[in-house]
């Protein structure tokens, strides 16, 4: 078990929403703010809503450890994300519109970020290399006013590291990274974003792997289109969109059976990209988290 020494142990994994183990070495932080000011509230509202994270930090700097650094806690709203970062909440000092921040949290979290950088070997705290604001990952205005701080936490977290007290001041606050990128992107995702622009539409049926209650309803995984790893909480297709043709009723979805998307849902926007995994995400209307799925899989089959 690995826990930061800043930390307390407060309501420790005593929620559901969590995966033993890691699937990818630590090489990453992921910044968010709760959106609440109640700091006791979290992680309590885990054991309903699915969601959870390593750390939070209070309005007075006090860090709770929610999830063992070992186990992948899910923050990012993407796998390859979770699975390689450790997810900070910081508990916000006033409510909306605002989501203030006390300086005591941002102090704090300098020096939680800056124990976990030494202890895996990051080297210099970077903003966008290895310090990530949660809306890098996901359409979410996560981590709100906390966006433009990252330079902050990292000088400070910095000083930390070579001795000093983390009392330094910082210039300016990049909104986001500026340097060119490579393109990364698959053949895949250049097709989806290049030619489709965005939008997709399926030709091929699917089949289907497991059919299993999740999540309060019933969703298929496929190897004809999932990425591999892949799970119920980011692959699960809700059988509610599907048809089955293997079945004249259309419904029974036994393991093996092939299927596709009903008509009015099988075409739509790509909502995101990861090219890390070479996936892209899916929000259908109507279902509140995105599905992912492998693009040369998916593109196979459109
Ligand atoms: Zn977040």
């Amino acid at each position: 078990m690995t826990v930061s020494g800043l930390a307390t142990p407060y309501g420790f994994q005593d929620f559901p929403n969590w995966t033993e183990g890691r699937s990818a070495a630590i090489d990453k932080i992921v910044i968010h703010h709760m959106a609440t000011t109640d700091y006791d509230s979290v992680p309590g509202i885990w054991k309903t809503r699915e969601a959870s994270a390593h750390y939070g930090i209070g309005q007075n700097g006090q860090i709770r450890a929610y999830v063992d650094e070992d186990n992948t806690a899910w923050h990012a709203g993407q796998w390859s994300a979770n699975s390689s970062s450790i997810g900070i909440e910081h508990a916000n000092a006033t409510g909306a519109p605002d989501w203030g921040i006390a300086q005591a949290t941002i102090d704090a979290s300098a020096k939680l970020v800056a124990d976990i950088a030494q202890r895996y070997g990051f080297g210099k705290v970077v903003p966008y290399k290895n310090l990530f604001p949660h809306s890098e990952f996901y359409g979410t205005a996560c981590p709100g006013q906390l966006k433009a701080k990252l330079q902050e936490i990292a000088d400070k977290a910095n000083d930390i590291m070579a001795g000093g007290n983390g009392n330094v001041s910082t210039q300016a606050a990049p909104e986001s990274v500026q340097t060119p990128q490579e393109d990364n992107r698959s053949a895949a995702i250049k097709e989806f974003q290049d030619k489709w622009k965005n939008r997709w539409a399926l030709r091929e049926p699917f089949r289907i792997r497991t059919c299993e209650m999740q999540y309060g309803m019933y969703q298929v995984l496929t190897d004809d289109l999932n990425v591999e790893p892949n799970s119920w909480f980011y692959n699960g297709i809700p059988t509610k969109l599907l048809e089955d043709l293997s079945d004249p009723q259309g419904r029974s979805f036994e393991n093996g059976a092939m299927v596709r998307f009903k008509d009015d849902v099988n075409f739509g926007t790509i909502d995101a990209y990861d090219t890390n995994t070479n996936s892209i995400g899916i929000l259908f209307t109507g279902f509140p988290y995105m599905i992912w799925f492998d693009a040369d899989k998916f593109l196979a089959h459109a």
